[in-house]
C-alpha cells in the first residue's frame, strides 16, 4: 500500500541515511480515511544524530525520553514529533513511570511499547513500504481497536484506558473483545494516573465528534467510560449519579444517563458544564433525601472536581456559575425586577446559560411542556433600556468611591449596589447622580444626621 506523504517530508527523509517511520494517528487516519492528525515521525537514531536539513530545528526536546519536537523556520505549516526507537520497563502500577527507557532497538520492540494495533503502524517513508508488526490494518478495515497484548499494555500505563475509549469514540472504532474485557478488569489502573494527563483525555472525549466528524462520538465515549468503570477514577462523584433512580415523571433517564444525555446535546465548549450541572444531585440526596438544591452543592463540588484536575481558575469559575443557576427561574415566575438584575450581574454567562437549560431539558427525554426559558427575553429587555450589562460600564468605579471614603469590601458592596440600582433605573447611570447617590448614603451610613437630598 503506498501511502501520500507531505513532500517536504519526504526530502526531510530523504536527507537522512537512516531510515524515518510515520508512526501513530497519522499513519491509521490515512488507511482508515479519516483526517489526518499530527505528524509523529520514529527511527532508529537518537535526535542529536539525525540530518537536519535547511530551516529545521528542534523545537523542544524531552532528553529522558528521547523525543524531539521539529519545526521548520520558514514554514510554520510543519511540525512533528520524533521519538527514536526505544523500549520502557515500567514499575508496577498504571502510574506510567518507567524505571528504565532504552534506545537503538528495532522496530519491533518499539512497536511493543505502543498502545493499540492500529497505532502500531509504520510507514518507512524513503521505501515505501508498510510495516505492520501486529496486524494494524486488518484492524482498521475492520475498524476496531485492539492491543496486541493487552494486560501488558494496560498495566504499564492506565491512562491506555482512557486512550482507548477516547480513540474509539473519534474514530468510530468498536473495540475488540479481549481488549474490551481486560480494560473493565483492569479500570483501577487509572487511579494512579496524574490528574492533568486524565483531565485532557476527558477534554477530548467531551469534544470527541467534532474531531473527524463522528455523529453522537462525545456521547458514545461518555458511555464507555461509565460501562468500563472507569468514571469512578476520573471524577467520583459523577460516578454516583449511576446509582440515583430517575425521579418520578420528571426524567426518564438515571441521574448520569440524563447527565450524558445533556452533554450530547450541549454545544462543544458547554460540555464541561454539561457533565457537571447535576454533580451536587448525590449529595443533596444524602443530606435532605431530595435533589432539591442540589445546584448549590453543585457549585462548590465542581470547584473542587475541576481544581483536582487543574483546569485554569477561569474555566473553573464559569463552570462553576452554570452550574449554581442552571435551575434559575425554572418555573418561568420570577418577578421582573429580580429577572432584571439577575440577567444583568449574570450578563457574560447567560447564552451559554440558556443553551445549557435548553441542552437539560432535551437531555430529559420526556415530551412533558416546560415553561419558556426567558433569559434572552429579559436580556433584551435590558439591552434596550440601556441598563448597564457589567459593573465596568457603571458611570462610578472604585477610586470614586475610595474618594468618598469607602474602604475594602465596601467598595465591592457599593459597587453592586449602584448597579442593581441603575439596572432598574438606566437614567441613574450618570456620573454626578451616582455620586450624589453614594455621598449621601456614605453620610446616612455614618449616622451624621443630615437627612434628606
Ligand atoms: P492523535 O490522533 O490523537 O494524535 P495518536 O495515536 O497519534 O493520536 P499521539 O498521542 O500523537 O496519539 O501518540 C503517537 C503514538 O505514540 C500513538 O499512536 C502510540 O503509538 C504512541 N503512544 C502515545 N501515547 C501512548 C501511551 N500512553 N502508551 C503507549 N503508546 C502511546
Ligand atoms: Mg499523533
Amino acid at each position: 500500500m503506498e501511502i501520500r506523504v507531505p513532500e517536504w517530508l519526504e526530502k526531510f527523509a530523504a536527507a537522512n541515511s537512516s531510515p524515518i517511520y510515520l508512526v501513530g494517528g497519522w499513519v491509521r487516519n490515512v488507511i482508515g480515511g479519516l483526517s489526518p492528525s499530527d505528524i509523529d515521525i520514529a527511527g532508529r537514531p537518537l535526535p542529536d544524530a539525525l540530518t537536519l536539513p535547511r530551516g529545521y530545528f528542534f523545537a523542544t526536546t524531552y532528553r529522558r525520553m528521547g523525543t524531539a519536537l521539529i519545526k521548520n523556520r520558514y514554514r510554520s505549516d510543519i511540525e512533528m514529533e520524533y521519538t527514536p526507537f526505544r523500549t520502557e520497563k515500567y514499575a508496577p502500577g498504571g502510574g506510567h513511570t518507567p524505571v528504565s527507557v532504552k534506545f537503538d532497538t528495532d522496530l519491533e520492540s518499539d512497536a511493543e511499547r505502543r498502545d493499540f494495533t492500529v497505532n502500531s503502524i509504520y510507514y518507512d517513508i524513503k521505501r515505501r513500504k508498510l510495516i505492520d508488526p501486529f496486524g494494524g490494518v486488518a484492524d482498521i478495515n475492520k475498524r476496531i481497536m485492539r492491543a496486541h497484548d493487552p494486560e501488558r499494555v494496560f498495566s504499564s500505563d492506565g491512562l491506555r484506558l482512557m486512550r482507548l475509549v477516547r480513540i474509539a469514540a473519534e474514530t468510530g472504532f468498536g473495540i475488540e473483545r479481549v481488549t474490551s474485557e481486560t480494560a473493565m478488569r483492569n479500570a483501577a489502573l487509572l487511579a494512579d494516573v496524574t490528574a492533568t494527563r486524565k483531565r485532557d483525555e476527558l477534554l477530548k472525549i467531551l469534544k470527541a465528534d467534532t474531531l473527524y466528524g463522528v455523529e453522537d462520538a462525545h456521547y458514545r465515549g461518555l458511555r464507555l467510560l461509565r460501562e468500563y468503570g472507569l468514571l469512578r477514577y476520573i471524577i467520583p462523584e459523577l460516578a454516583e449519579l449511576g446509582s440515583l433512580a430517575p425521579p418520578n415523571g420528571h426524567h426518564k433517564y438515571d441521574a448520569l444517563e440524563h447527565t450524558f444525555r445533556t452533554v450530547r446535546a450541549a454545544p462543544p465548549e458547554l460540555r464541561l458544564a454539561a457533565l457537571m450541572h447535576d454533580i451536587g444531585k448525590a449529595e443533596a440526596v444524602r443530606r435532605t433525601g431530595r435533589m432539591k438544591d442540589h445546584e448549590i452543592y453543585g457549585e462548590e463540588i465542581t470547584r473542587r472536581v475541576l481544581t483536582e484536575l487543574r483546569f485554569p481558575a477561569k474555566v473553573i469559575d464559569k463552570t462553576a456559575r452554570l452550574v449554581r443557576w442552571h435551575m434559575y427561574d425554572r418555573n418561568a415566575d420570577t418577578r421582573s425586577g429580580k429577572m432584571l438584575v439577575f440577567v444583568a450581574r449574570n450578563a457574560d454567562i447567560i447564552e451559554d446559560l440558556t443553551a445549557l437549560v435548553n441542552a437539560d431539558r432535551v437531555g430529559k427525554g420526556t415530551d412533558e411542556p416546560a415553561p419558556p426559558v426567558r433569559f434572552g427575553e429579559f436580556y433584551d429587555k435590558l439591552v434596550r433600556s440601556g441598563a448597564p450589562l457589567s459593573i465596568g460600564k457603571l458611570k462610578i468605579n472604585g477610586a470614586d468611591l475610595l474618594s468618598l471614603g469607602y474602604e475594602g469590601t465596601e467598595i465591592k458592596d457599593k459597587l453592586g449596589e449602584l448597579f442593581d440600582m441603575c439596572v432598574l433605573t438606566p437614567e441613574l447611570n450618570k456620573h454626578k447622580k451616582l455620586m450624589k447617590l453614594a455621598a449621601k448614603q456614605e453620610t446616612n451610613a455614618r449616622g451624621s444626621g443630615r437627612q434628606g437630598a
